[in-house]
């Protein structure tokens, strides 16, 4: 029998180690906390079968100086981070020209389409329906030029893959989430995507689905992974040293950070995120996504979660709450937020490369090492479905889709 260490128990690991375990490898999943208790617990919790083209680096002139002068909630940058950043967002930025963009996009379209299918899978058999919703999501427009472009790139959406959404008034989001105060110039409901109510929570239930496969999940840290003189891996954990024949670094934003050890440098933009939640006030049905303000609002199961953009922010840097602040400032004007619940807002990293596709596939350099991490800000969405694409190819199968564009070799 085949045996893995999966390291990393976001929705990543923990989907890649229920995908191995379901054709016959025996399966360890390592983390230093309880699975799910990261990135993949803090995001805005959306499977979003709506995002066919991974989010460009802004190129417009316009779209730069708002960025550089602050003026913009989606993005924040500290002067004193960007050293840290210049390599990795360089990259970034020249696969963000229009045609680079396009080819990245029809790849990357093709996993996307995958994701709720995927998922679905594993809600039924983790028994997690009552943690999704399948209604979509809305976005609310305050702007008629962002608006208008806003609906001319979903047009072009429904026109490339059929994806479906409903423009919205002003008083049909107003009828819809009744406990609005404010509804801008109306927005877009994108119908297809589903929502967690607690996306920890989900990735906890596919964890425990594991476990009743018959897999296996211990505390340790991965940063003592080493390669077995004559073949195989193995990590320290609580229960002592384990080894196995294959492991799977599936660390999300930490993933480069332990392989620099093995001899690798990979770039990573590296987006972090805010989130706090505010209870006792009103809720809203369905998460809203306030363009002009750069954050997503979502009803969870510990109150109203305020997501924020993103922040370069330089790898352990301070937290600076000037986002959160904006988003909070924003939201309060759209509804009765409540109360916080945290005394101190979560953070989290989004691990974007530079050309915008995840991570997947064998270590160049070494037998038995895997590589899957790099899922961005839809990681969330695509652990499932690139979980059983690494999975595939452990197991010497053909990959359902093509998985030439996400090799590590590219970097
Ligand atoms: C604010 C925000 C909003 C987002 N919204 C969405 C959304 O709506 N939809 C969407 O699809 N995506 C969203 N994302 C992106 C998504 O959350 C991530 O892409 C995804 O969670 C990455 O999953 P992962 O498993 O790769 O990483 P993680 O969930 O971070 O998992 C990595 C694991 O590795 C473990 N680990 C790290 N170092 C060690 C070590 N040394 N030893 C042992 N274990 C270790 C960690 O404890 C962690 O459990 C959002 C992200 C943010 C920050």
């Amino acid at each position: 029998m085949k045996s893995a260490i999966v390291l990393g128990a976001g929705i990543v690991g923990v989907a890649t180690a229920i995908h191995l375990q379901r054709r016959g490898w025996t399966v360890a999943l390592i983390d230093r906390k309880e699975p799910g208790r990261e990135t993949s617990y803090g995001n805005a919790g959306i499977i979003q079968s709506e995002a066919l083209r991974p989010h460009p680096m802004p190129h417009g002139w316009d779209e730069l100086a708002k960025i550089a002068t602050g003026q913009t909630n989606d993005v924040r940058y500290r002067l004193s981070a960007l050293p840290h950043h210049l390599g990795p967002l360089l990259r970034y930025w020249w696969h963000s020209f229009p045609a680079r963009h396009a080819r990245v996009s029809a790849v990357y379209a093709q996993i996307i389409a995958c994701a709720a299918p995927e998922h679905e899978h594993l809600i039924r058999e983790a028994g997690a329906a009552n943690l999704i919703r399948r209604n979509g999501y809305r976005v609310l427009h305050r702007d008629q030029a962002a608006f208008e472009a806003d609906v001319a790139a979903a047009d072009a959406l429904r026109e490339a893959y059929g994806v479906k959404f409903g423009i919205m008034t002003s008083s049909d989001l107003q009828q819809a989430e009744p406990s609005l105060v404010d509804t801008g110039i109306g927005g877009l409901h994108w119908l297809e995507p589903w929502t967690a109510s607690d996306p920890g929570e989900l990735v906890s239930a596919y964890a425990r689905l594991f476990t009743r496969l018959g897999g296996c999940i211990l505390r340790g840290d991965a940063r003592s992974l080493s390669e077995i003189n004559g073949g195989g891996w193995s990590v320290a954990t609580n229960d002592g040293r384990i080894e196995a024949e294959a492991a799977v670094v599936a660390l999300g934003p930490w993933s480069p950070g332990l392989l620099k050890r093995f001899g690798y440098r990979f770039p990573m933009v590296r987006k972090r995120g805010y989130h706090r939640h505010y209870a006792d006030g009103s809720r809203l049905d369905l998460p809203l996504h306030d363009a002009a303000n750069g954050y997503v609002l979502a009803p969870m199961t510990k109150g109203m979660r305020i997501a924020t953009g993103a922040e370069l922010a330089a790898p352990g840097g301070k937290p600076d709450v000037t986002q959160l602040t904006r988003a909070e400032q924003a939201a309060r004007k759209l509804l009765d937020l409540g109360r916080p619940v945290e005394l101190e807002p979560w953070l989290g990293t989004r691990p974007c490369m530079p050309d915008m596709l995840p991570v997947l596939g064998r270590a160049p350099r070494q037998r038995g090492l895997w590589l899957h991490f790099g899922h961005g800000a839809q990681g969330f969405t695509l652990g499932p479905t690139t979980g059983r694409l690494v999975a595939e190819l452990m197991s010497g199968e053909k990959p359902f889709v093509d998985i030439s564009p996400y090799c590590p070799e590219r970097y």
